[in-house]
C-alpha cells in the first residue's frame, strides 16, 4: 500500500509518522499519507516566503499564462484525481460528482488567471492624484474540507497565486490523498516553492495558521474551528477569509408546480449527499402545497441509485466519515423521537461503507435539532407555513447564513421575498448554483469576506494608496 507524502519547495517529504485512509464505501485501505511535523510546518512557510519574492516579481501575464498550465495540468488528469475523489470522499464520478469537481477546478483557476486588478484613480484634482494599487499579502496559509477536497482547494490556492502569493496548504484529514496528488501534479508545472502542502489534523493546521510569517488565512471548514481561526490570528494579524458551516432555508412560494421544481430542488438538497456547505438544508412550503412538493420530491428521489461511486450508474455515495454519519443518525432519530413523519428513508442501510439512505422528514417545525441544527447529509427536513411572512420568520431564524433559495413563478415575488432574507446569497428557483465569477461568501456565523470573482481576487490583497503631489 502506497504511502503519499507532502510537498514542500518542490519536493515531496516523507515522515516517520503515517496514518491509513479508508474507501468511506467499501472501509478497505486505499494507502497512508505521511503526517507532517512541527518543523515542516515552519519550513513549508519559509519555503513559501522565500518564494514569494521572486514569485510577485513576475508579470501579470507570466503569472496568468502559468496559471493556464496549472488549469491544462488539471484537466488532463482529471480522470485520475476524479477517481481519488471518489475512493476517499466517496461521490461517485458519475452525474454532480468528482469529475463533475474536477471540471470545476479547472474552471475554477481558468477564471482567476483571467481576471485583472488595474490600477485605481480614487481621487484626482489640481493639486494631487490617488491611486489604489492592489499587492500581493505574502504567504497564503489555506485550510480546507473534506466534502469537496480539490474544488475548496482550488478557491483558495487559484486566486492567491494570481495575485502574486504563495500557498501552503492543509488538506482535511479525512481526504488528504487526492488533494496531495493533485498538488504533485500542479507542481510540474509551477515554480519550487510557490504551492506548498503539509499534512494531519488540526493540530498542524493550527500550527500553520499562528505562523508568524503567514499573512492570510484562507478557512473553509466548520464554524466552530473558524472561531479558533479568529483567536489565532490576533497573533500575526492574519488577514481571514472564513468559509463556515451553512444552514440553508428554501421558501417553495405558494401555487408553484412541484413536479416542476422537484428535480433541480432535489439537488438543491442532495448534491454530494447533502454534505455541501450551500445545500438547501430546510424546506418550508405553503400548506395548500405541502403534500404535493413531498410526493414530487419522493418520486424524484426513488429514481437516484445509490452505491459505490466506482460503479457505472450509480449518483449517490456514502456519507464520508463515520463522525458525519453519526451526527445525521442522531438527528433524524431525534426528530423521529419527537414525532417527525418520515417519509422516505430514516435508517442507515446497514453493511458495509457509511450508507444512509436519502431521508425525507415531514411534520416537523423550527426548534427542533434536524431543522436548528447543521446536519450535512442526506437529510431534508419539509416545514409548513401559513403565510409567507411567517417562511421568511423562520428561514431567518438561524445563526447561520450562507445560503437561502426562493422557488416560484412570480420572480417579482420572489425576489421581494429573497430581499429580506439575511444570507450572503439567495438564489432563485435554483440552490447553491455557483458560479467563479460571482462572489460567494456568508452572512452571520457562515464567516466573513468573499471568494469568486474580482472581488475574491482582491480579497487576496493588500491595497495600497500611492498619493501623488501634483
Ligand atoms: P472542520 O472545521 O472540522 O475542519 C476543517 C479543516 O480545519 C480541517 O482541515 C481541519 O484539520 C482543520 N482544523 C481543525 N482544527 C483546526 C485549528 N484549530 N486550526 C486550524 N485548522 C484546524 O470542518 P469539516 O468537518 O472538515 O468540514 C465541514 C464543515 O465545513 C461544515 O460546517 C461545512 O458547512 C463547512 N463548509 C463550508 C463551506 C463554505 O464555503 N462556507 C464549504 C464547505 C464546507
Amino acid at each position: 500500500m502506497a504511502t503519499y507524502k507532502f510537498m514542500i519547495d518542490g519536493k515531496l517529504i516523507d515522515s516517520e509518522k503515517s496514518f491509513e485512509v479508508r474507501n468511506p464505501a467499501t472501509g478497505e485501505v486505499i494507502g497512508s499519507v505521511a503526517v507532517s511535523s512541527p518543523a515542516d510546518v515552519e519550513n513549508a512557510v519559509q519555503s513559501a516566503k522565500k518564494a514569494q519574492r521572486s514569485w510577485a516579481a513576475k508579470s501579470d501575464e507570466e503569472r496568468k499564462k502559468t496559471l493556464m498550465d496549472v488549469a491544462q495540468v488539471l484537466n488532463d488528469n482529471a480522470p485520475y484525481l476524479a477517481e481519488w475523489i471518489t475512493k476517499e470522499q466517496g461521490k461517485p464520478l458519475a452525474g454532480p460528482g468528482s469529475l463533475f469537481e474536477m471540471q470545476a477546478c479547472v474552471g475554477w483557476t481558468q477564471v482567476p488567471a483571467s481576471l485583472d486588478l488595474p490600477v485605481e484613480v480614487v481621487f484626482e484634482d489640481d493639486t494631487r492624484r490617488d491611486e489604489l494599487h492592489r499587492k500581493p499579502l505574502g504567504v497564503v496559509g489555506a485550510i480546507t474540507p473534506w466534502n469537496w477536497p480539490l474544488m475548496i482547494a482550488i478557491w483558495q490556492i487559484s486566486p492567491s497565486l494570481r495575485a502574486g502569493n504563495t500557498v501552503v496548504l492543509k488538506p482535511s484529514e479525512y481526504t488528504t490523498i487526492g488533494t496531495l496528488e493533485m498538488i504533485r501534479l500542479m507542481n510540474t508545472v509551477l515554480p519550487a516553492g510557490v504551492l506548498n502542502v503539509v499534512t494531519g489534523d488540526g493540530s498542524i493546521g493550527a500550527l500553520l495558521i499562528e505562523n508568524k510569517d503567514v499573512n492570510k488565512i484562507m478557512f473553509t471548514g466548520s464554524t466552530k474551528t473558524g472561531r479558533k481561526i479568529i483567536d489565532a490570528s490576533k497573533g500575526n494579524m492574519a488577514r481571514l477569509t472564513l468559509e463556515c458551516g451553512g444552514n440553508d432555508p428554501a421558501i417553495v412560494l405558494p401555487g408553484t408546480d412541484a413536479a416542476k421544481i422537484a428535480g433541480d430542488l432535489f439537488w438543491g438538497a442532495f448534491i454530494n449527499m447533502g454534505q455541501t456547505c450551500a445545500c438547501a438544508k430546510r424546506l418550508y412550503v405553503h400548506e395548500n402545497d405541502y403534500e404535493a412538493v413531498i410526493g414530487a420530491l419522493d418520486a424524484v428521489s426513488a429514481q437516484m441509485p445509490m452505491g459505490n461511486g466506482m460503479d457505472d450508474g450509480i449518483v449517490l455515495g456514502p456519507i464520508q466519515n463515520k463522525m458525519q454519519f453519526d451526527i445525521v443518525k442522531s438527528l433524524v432519530d431525534d426528530a423521529k423521537a419527537n414525532g417527525a413523519r418520515i417519509v422516505r428513508g430514516g435508517e442507515p442501510l446497514g453493511g458495509e461503507g457509511y450508507f444512509y439512505p436519502i431521508t425525507l422528514v415531514a411534520d416537523i417545525d423550527n426548534g427542533t435539532r434536524l431543522v436548528d441544527e447543521e446536519q450535512f447529509g442526506p437529510v431534508l427536513p419539509i416545514i409548513k407555513y401559513k403565510t409567507i411572512e411567517e417562511a421568511i420568520e423562520k428561514a431567518n431564524d438561524s445563526d447561520s447564513g450562507l445560503g437561502a433559495s426562493v422557488w416560484g413563478t412570480d420572480l417579482n415575488e420572489a425576489a421581494r421575498v429573497a430581499k429580506q432574507i439575511v444570507s450572503g446569497t439567495v438564489w432563485i428557483n435554483q440552490h447553491g448554483a455557483i458560479h467563479p465569477m460571482v462572489p460567494f461568501g456568508g452572512a452571520k456565523d457562515s464567516g466573513y469576506g468573499v471568494e469568486f470573482g474580482v472581488e475574491g481576487l482582491k480579497a487576496v490583497t493588500q491595497p495600497q494608496i500611492i498619493s501623488i503631489k501634483k
